[in-house]
């Protein structure tokens, strides 16, 4: 019998009791927190889907590995661990761990930055632009144009523009490249998913030009489930075939193993070349650690070697992918305006579409944001004009080009019938609609305001 259910592939073993409250309760919560969901405690949260990232739920065999962990200063078998499965599936040569993504970043394109430099990415997510902004260099951005496109199918809407990526290595000069970064999948825009096709054919410009090649893979095994199903001749290939296949195109790659290694901290850097493997290992070792263990703890190595492997699991790959498609489809049905299709690890709202009423300067996203928490106890996160707004020399509001809300699933965390709470939460959301008002910022710092600004309902 074939089912239709696509079921949690884990049975629960510990659980994590959770906090649940009273509409009226979450309205004095919202106040306290100066309608600023960052501002809630954890356990004022019904639902969390304020990221995926260092949220996943690690399996008993990952527990299992923590006791395992070997805590030496140098040589440790934890260490040689996660660079054996590293080294099997990237294929890299030069594995230096690092204690997060950003780290990994930071020793990378801090060594390759500087001032007269150019970096070209599918979307630089923020922390990769940040290190690269900070060297000095700069960061452009080429997504292919049906990424603008909210509602319309596109199986690989996280593709990079290849012709505009040939086009600014003529412009710049390939010798003023610090590199080219595929995202994989394309988190800033919407965990949407990039092709085999596009990433060879981004990798034979940057060959063609001498051009150092690196792909962001945070979510590689949740990109590499898009490319089975989607992308003809794959269908017989092992997920993990498909991602060392992406990885042979690279001569680097930077991970967070926040992400795909599902563990809760974690990263690394991966390369080809040993000049530029040696430059970074002594980047390494003045500001995380030693070469054989990074930022991390033994027992967090055990982890990541676990999860990495975990993570390419056929059930747990079709149910990662399916239920957050599940979520996206049910609320589409329900006329929730959304980014479509789904990309693999969130469903993003469109908040301007669904609160028209509600300019740009009164913050639709965060209205949103707002109700869920209200009406659910839901935790997400805007991806606006509160996060991304500028103020111009008048100190009017300059907007975001969208208003977005980002419901990010953690992994192996939520069941099946909390999913339909959240579903339940947004029929709610869809009667309110009419009543809801904007809100006005009445504190913000000056840098990364959305973490830390006190709002007031208008
Ligand atoms: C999370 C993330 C990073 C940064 O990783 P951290 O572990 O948060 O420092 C870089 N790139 C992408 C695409 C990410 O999603």
């Amino acid at each position: 019998m074939q089912h239709k259910t696509i079921i949690e592939p884990f049975r629960i073993k510990s659980v994590e009791p959770i906090q649940l409250s009273t509409e009226t309760q979450r309205i004095a919560n919202l106040k306290k927190a100066h309608y600023n969901p960052f501002l809630l405690l954890s356990d004022q949260v019904i639902i969390d889907l304020l990221t995926d990232s260092g949220t996943s739920a690690m399996s008993s065999a990952q527990w299992a590995g923590i006791l395992e962990g070997d805590e030496a200063y140098a040589g440790s078998h934890s260490w040689l661990k996660m660079e054996r499965v590293i080294k099997d599936l990237t294929g890299f040569e030069f594995i230096l761990p690092t204690h997060q993504g950003r780290a990994a970043e930071r020793i990378i394109y801090g060594h390759l930055g500087g001032a007269d430099k150019t970096f070209i990415s599918n979307t630089h997510f923020d922390t990769t632009r940040a290190n690269i902004e900070f060297s000095g260099a700069e960061a452009i951005d080429i997504p292919i144009d049906a990424a603008h496109d909210m509602a319309d199918f596109h199986p690989f809407k996280g593709n990079m523009n290849v012709a505009k990526l040939e086009a600014l290595i003529a412009e710049k000069g390939a010798a003023n490249i610090g590199a080219v970064i595929l995202t994989v999948t394309n988190n800033s825009s919407g965990g949407q998913p990039v092709s085999m096709e596009n990433a060879e054919q981004a990798a034979a410009i940057c060959k063609k030009n001498g051009v150092l090649f690196i792909l962001d893979c945070c979510r590689i095994a949740e990109n590499s489930y898009f490319i089975k199903h989607r992308e003809a001749g794959f269908e017989n290939r092992t997920y993990k075939q498909i991602a060392q296949q992406m990885f042979a195109l690279a001569d680097g790659a930077v991970m967070s193993a926040k992400k795909d290694a599902l563990v809760n901290m974690g990263g690394f850097l991966v390369l080809k070349d040993e000049v530029l493997a040696d430059a970074c290992k002594s980047l390494l070792i003045i500001t995380e650690g030693f070469t054989t263990y990074g930022g991390l703890s033994g027992r967090d190595m055990e982890a990541i070697a676990i999860g990495l492997e975990e993570v390419f699991d056929p059930h747990y790959l079709q149910y990662r992918i399916k239920s957050t498609e599940y979520l996206g489809s049910k609320l589409r049905d329900m006329g929730v305006p959304l980014i479509w299709p789904t990309g693999g690890h969130a469903v993003y709202i469109d908040a301007k579409a669904l609160y028209s009423h509600i300019p740009s300067n009164e913050y639709p996203g965060q209205a949103l944001v707002c109700e869920l928490y209200r009406l659910g106890g839901i935790r997400s996160v805007e991806i606006g004009s509160v996060m991304f707004g500028k103020y111009d020399d008048a100190g009017k509001l300059i907007p975001a080009p969208m208003e977005l809300v980002r419901l990010a699933i953690p992994r192996r965390v939520y069941t099946q019938s909390h999913i339909e709470y959240v579903i339940e939460t947004f029929a709610e959301i869809m009667k309110e609609r009419p009543n809801v008002k904007g809100y006005r910022i009445v504190k913000e710092p000056k840098f990364l305001r959305h973490f830390t600004a006190h709002f007031e309902m208008i």
